[in-house]
């Protein structure tokens, strides 16, 4: 079932959200070489519990940390742990965080010092499918509408996209529905409605799109090797287009397609 959030609901997930906005800022500005995936889980942890918020992912599932920190071919739930980030590392950081019971869930690749050209692109498409997805997400739009653009986008690029993780729903719980895939035919899925909140976040593959799950249980690799990322915002639907509720900066609804 889908829950649309009252204004008073939204006023908690825009909190959630930009407590989760000011985490990333202070991952943007701490990674380098020479950390620890650990160390920047703890800052994510730091900021989001000295903001009067608990990190969403800790426990949930039973997942050990506050952020997932998938490096490299690594696409989604590493767990934080004593490897050293390398110059030239791309490293995804994904957590959420609860505000009076409502989540804000936001996922950012993150560069390690100079990163090869390929790298680079790679980040860009997959920074820029995501708002190609969101440009489709507004009122009177099909769900499908915003996971056929991002994946058209991805595909155009030459790049891949996995097959079993999607976006979600998000509010009360983390993952609440629908799902959100991030690619197929347009024009499925729920009509979208104002006041519905949902994590939008293409997960990006250099090369095939096959993946394995390591012995952790947890961490998803590429089985070629090849290079991942990961962008996600969480966004309320409106009327007019979208608002981003995962950011500092309060651009609300721009453009829209
Ligand atoms: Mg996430
Ligand atoms: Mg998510």
């Amino acid at each position: 079932m889908i829950h649309i959030k009252t204004p008073e609901e939204l006023a908690k997930m825009r909190e959630a959200g930009r407590i989760v906005a000011l985490a990333h800022d202070a991952v943007r500005t701490s990674i380098r070489a020479g950390m620890t995936s650990r160390e920047l889980n703890a800052i994510c942890e730091r900021v989001i519990t000295e903001a009067g918020a608990t990190p969403s992912f800790k426990g949930l599932y039973g997942f050990p940390a506050a952020a997932c920190i998938s490096i490299n071919d690594l696409l989604v739930h590493g767990i934080p742990d004593d490897t050293v980030l390398k110059e030239g590392d791309i490293v995804s950081v994904d957590f959420g965080a609860c505000f009076e019971g409502y989540h804000g869930d936001s996922a950012w690749t993150y560069a390690v010092g100079e990163i090869s050209e390929a790298d680079r692109r790679l980040l860009q498409v997959s920074e820029q499918a995501l708002f190609e997805g969101l440009k489709y997400a507004r009122a009177g739009n099909r769900l499908t509408d915003i996971s056929h653009a991002i994946g058209e986008y991805v595909f155009a690029h030459g790049c891949s996209i996995p097959r079993d993780y999607t976006g979600h729903g998000v509010g009360r719980e983390v993952h609440e529905d629908p799902a959100v895939p991030n690619f197929g035919p347009a024009g499925h899925g729920v009509l979208l409605k104002p006041g519905m909140t949902i994590a939008v976040e293409p997960m990006v593959i250099a090369g095939r799109p096959q993946t394995r799950t390591l012995k952790d249980g947890w961490g998803v690799v590429t089985r070629d090797g090849s290079r991942t990322a990961h962008f996600e915002h969480t966004v309320a639907i409106a009327n007019d287009g979208y608002e981003i509720l995962t950011t500092l900066k309060k651009e609300e609804h721009p453009e829209n397609g």
